[in-house]
Formats: C-alpha cells, sequence, structure tokens
C-alpha cells in the first residue's frame, strides 16, 4: 500500500457520487469471523464444505445440515460479532453524501449495523430462517433456542435464509444494474471465486467503470482492476478516510 496508490483511490471516490461496494467474508474477518478462502479459512479445513451448506444436503437430510451448519458458521456467536473499521468507512462515504449500494456476499448483517442503508445481500442472511412449506419467518434467537429448528405453524424443519450452494441468488440483476451504473465500483475482502457474484467487477469494467481491489491476497481477476490494494481493509480504509478527510479540508 503506498500513499499513491491511496491518494489515487481518495481521488477516485471523491469524485465519483455513486458508488457501488461489492464485499466479501474478507471484510469480516477483523470482525472475528472466519472467512473461506484465507490460510485459516473454513474451506482449507474442510474440503466438504460446499456439499454440507447446499440446498441438496439441507432436502436430504435437515436435520444433520442443521447440525453441521450452525457449527460451519458459529451460529451461537452471531449477534455478537462487531462491525469493523471497514463497515464504518463504507458507512461513513455515505454519511459525506456518496449514492452508495453495498452489494455483500456476507451474511452476517455488519454493514447495516454499521449504518449503511443500502445493502443487497446477494446471499441472503443468517439472522433468519424460513419454513419451506409456509413461509413463517423465524428469528436468530428461535434458530438458536433449537438444535433443529421447526416452523413454529406447521413443524416443517425450518431453511436458514442463506442462499446455499444449488440455489439462485436473488437480486444479481439488479447488482449488475448497480455496478455498471456507478461511477466507480469498489471490491473489498473476496477471492471473486464465487459465481454469478464474481461477474459484477467484470461486468461494470466491460461498461468502463473504474474499479478498485482491496484484498490481502491476489485473485484471478485482478487484471481487472485499475486500483489495487493488497492489505488489510481497516489499515486501508483507516488512511483512504485520512486522505478523503485531509483533500476535502
Ligand atoms: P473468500 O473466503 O473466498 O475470500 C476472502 C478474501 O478476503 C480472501 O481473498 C482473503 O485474502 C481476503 N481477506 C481476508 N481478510 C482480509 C482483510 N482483513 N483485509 C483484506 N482482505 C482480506 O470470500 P468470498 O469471496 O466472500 O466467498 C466466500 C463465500 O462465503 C461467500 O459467498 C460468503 O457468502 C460466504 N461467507 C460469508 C461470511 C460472512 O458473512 N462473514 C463468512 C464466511 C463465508
Amino acid at each position: 500500500m503506498t500513499d499513491h496508490s491511496i491518494q489515487a483511490l481518495a481521488d477516485l471516490l471523491l469524485q465519483s457520487e455513486r458508488i457501488a461496494v461489492l464485499t466479501g467474508a474478507g471484510m469480516s474477518t477483523e470482525s472475528g469471523i472466519p472467512d473461506f478462502r484465507s490460510a485459516n479459512g473454513l474451506w482449507t479445513k474442510d474440503m466438504t464444505l460446499a456439499e454440507a451448506i447446499s440446498i441438496d444436503y439441507f432436502r436430504y437430510d435437515p436435520r444433520a445440515f442443521w447440525t453441521s451448519f450452525k457449527d460451519i458458521f458459529s451460529i451461537k456467536m452471531v449477534g455478537h460479532f462487531q462491525p469493523n473499521k471497514g463497515h464504518a468507512f463504507i458507512a461513513w462515504l455515505e454519511e459525506i453524501g456518496k449514492q452508495v449500494t453495498v452489494l455483500t456476499q456476507n451474511i452476517d448483517g455488519l454493514h447495516q449495523q454499521a449504518g449503511s442503508r443500502n445493502v443487497v445481500e446477494l446471499h441472503g442472511t443468517l439472522l433468519t430462517a424460513s419454513c419451506p412449506a409456509c413461509g413463517a419467518v423465524h428469528g436468530l434467537d428461535y434458530i438458536k433456542a433449537h438444535d433443529v429448528p421447526e416452523c413454529h405453524v406447521c413443524r416443517e424443519v425450518i431453511k436458514p435464509d442463506v442462499v446455499l450452494y444449488g440455489e439462485a441468488v436473488p437480486h444479481i440483476e439488479f447488482a449488475m444494474e448497480c455496478a455498471t451504473q456507478a461511477d466507480c465500483l469498489m471490491v473489498l475482502g473476496s477471492s471473486l471465486e464465487v459465481s454469478p457474484v464474481n461477474y459484477i467487477p467484470v461486468a461494470a469494467v466491460e461498461n468502463n467503470v473504474p474499479a478498485a481491489l482491496i484484498n490481502l491476497t491476489g485473485t484471478r481477476l485482478d487484471r481487472l482492476f485499475k486500483h489495487r490494494i493488497a492489505a488489510g481493509i481497516g489499515q486501508t480504509c483507516e488512511t483512504l478516510r485520512q486522505a478523503i478527510e485531509q483533500s476535502t479540508g
């Protein structure tokens, strides 16, 4: 991370009115939530993860599904994690008058907790679960209180409102539209391995939207980004904020 790369990204953000922000699991590691593909990420510990959190497994054995799902996402801890400096920076961009749309792959609710108002949860949320039979929605306390949560109306095993592997991604077209019509796209903390979300930066750049990536490690799509910062999100965002504040006096 050089002073020059920070200043160039700060200038881009300052010049942009509509900012699309795409975030991944790396956004929340500084809040204590492990990502999937870092050295200590959940994926490297268990290669069957994609099967364990798939819609096929939920349909095949919903009771066994809940046991592993609760373990993988540390459900007991959900609700106790706090937003970090990165989440706060994105919310602050809105406070200073930018039109920010957060397109997140995260399911932890931390962007909203930090104050971001326009958040599109592309992979759903851990905070609720719904009944596949009658649609009744159940909150986090209910999910936590039952090893295998059943619908309080019809006793079916409920399904987390998370987009499981094998399910369609809702709002993807809206997300593409936001990113391709923005003045800039900033991607934070994503390996850009998960489809179709990883097509968002491709579509944005094809539409001449300048794009920036803040990520500790390289991705297969690095070549797309005019601005690339290989550093931690919290420290980078703090430095960016100082640069923006200095430029605006
Ligand atoms: P990923 O795990 O595939 O990649 C995370 C990336 O973030 C890595 O490239 C890593 O180098 C980078 N990173 C980690 N900590 C960082 C930091 N402090 N600063 C800068 N970069 C950092 O994540 P993904 O691309 O979002 O794909 C994983 C899928 O897993 C997503 O679909 C997401 O829904 C889900 N997931 C969500 C959470 C969550 O909600 N917090 C947690 C784990 C997994």
